[in-house]
């Protein structure tokens, strides 16, 4: 079989690829090793941070404000494209203290960038949260914060894809690639080999080990996160609320998400009791109102950590055809839309809406044994 495009790991960033690059004219394969969107991008947690594209300049930042810019406009298209809700809701965010004061650095960030933000006391916080606890005291409101329901969001993306006519395979993992000096020539799975133009690994976590088939180590590691899901009747607040790394996201439905923990334990995707205890809490202190609300779920997943903290975006040294968009770490669903959008300009030649430099894998980020 043979195809322009063959992406390997069907997660929101592969998803988001063959989106975007059927919809440019490609014919797409994508091929996911078990059912498409399982990992990282259904477990996350779906925060869509504000930002400021005029106002961003660090590379990462530019991807995530490019990002927000796109997030309405993408879920409507997706919409019309699919009939399908993928959750985008634009629900504020609040940062608050618990204990300690508010990191000065992270506040003035926000204001360099350019985005709006409402100093609040606890009265004030209070007014957007009444359920807030009132040991809470400072914090300040992001109007400009929004959320997906990831698990939809995925099901929208895939549907997409079908409809723009990518070839999706589930259940079949890319066991290795075969190479002719700097190309590659096709991807081998247990159905066989399957040829084309170009190659794309977004394969999150996993990309390293894939990457190694291709004589390359490419450091991208998993860093776990665990979840609790609550369900209560009526949605006890309304806005993500932020304490540093860890977080509450209400979905409109009753159920609240509480994360997440940053742990390293390799491929062991589990839930450990000392960890979940803790998320709980962390959810009580912060409202205490949950403190009698149901767990209705709890769950992990490995966040895929690149070696430099950014995603790596763009081909492989030395390979004119192999691509990697893999290692967005804790960012990978708020900075789909415009990896998507990047990775296929770049496959397709076309000048990139950012400058890549920031994500290029120079020869200090792999070795190669080919
Ligand atoms: C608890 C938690 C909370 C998070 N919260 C947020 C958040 O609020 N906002 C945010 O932006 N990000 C968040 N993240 C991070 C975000 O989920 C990830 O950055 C993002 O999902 C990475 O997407 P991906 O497509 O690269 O990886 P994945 O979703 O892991 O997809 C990779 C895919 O590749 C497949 N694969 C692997 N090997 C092979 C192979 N050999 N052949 C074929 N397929 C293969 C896998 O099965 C998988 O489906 C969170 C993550 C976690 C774990």
């Amino acid at each position: 079989m043979s195809t322009d495009v063959v992406i390997a790991g069907g997660g929101v960033i592969g998803l988001s690829l063959a989106r975007k690059l059927a919809r440019a004219g490609r014919s797409v394969t994508l091929i996911e090793r078990q059912q498409l969107g399982q990992e990282a991008s259904w477990a996350g947690a779906g925060i869509l941070p504000p930002g400021n594209l005029s106002g961003a300049t660090a590379p990462f930042d530019r991807l995530r404000a490019l990002s927000v810019q796109m997030w309405p406009q993408l879920s409507r298209h997706l919409f019309e494209e699919t009939g399908l809700d993928n959750g985008f809701w634009d629900c504020g965010g609040l940062t608050v203290s618990l204990g300690e004061t508010l990191s000065e650095p992270y506040r003035r960030e926000w204001s360099e960038e350019g985005v709006e933000l409402e100093e609040l006391d606890g009265a004030g916080l209070r007014r957007y949260e009444s359920e807030l606890s009132t040991e809470i005291s400072e914090g300040f409101r992001l109007p400009g914060l929004c959320q997906v329901r990831n698990p939809w969001h995925l099901q929208t993306l895939a549907e997409a894809c079908r409809k723009a006519g990518v070839v999706l395979r589930e259940n079949e993992p890319v066991r290795s690639f075969q190479q002719d000096g700097g190309r590659i020539t096709s991807v081998e799975t247990d159905r066989g080999k399957i040829e084309a133009d170009q190659f794309c690994v977004t394969a999150g976590a996993w990309t390293s080990k894939l990457l190694q088939d291709a004589g390359y180590t490419l450091s991208i590691v998993p860093i776990r996160g665990q979840i609790v899901l609550y369900k209560t009747d009526t949605p006890v607040i309304r806005h993500v609320i932020e304490v540093g790394k860890r977080y509450l996201v209400p979905r409109d439905d009753g159920r609240l998400l509480v994360g997440s923990t940053e742990e390293e334990a390799g491929f062991e995707k589990v839930t450990t009791e000392e960890s979940l205890a803790e998320l709980q809490r962390f959810a009580v202190e912060l409202v205490p109102a949950l403190g009698s609300a149901t767990v209705e779920k709890t769950w992990a997943g490995l966040r895929p950590m690149s070696q430099t903290g950014s995603p790596f975006l763009g081909l492989l040294p030395g390979m004119d055809n192999l691509f990697v968009a893999a290692g967005h770490f804790r960012a990978g669903l708020q900075t789909s839309p415009a990896t998507g959008l990047v990775m296929k300009q770049l496959m397709c030649g076309e000048p990139t809406a950012l400058d890549l430099d920031g994500f290029s894998v120079d020869a200090s980020c792999v070795e190669s044994s080919s």
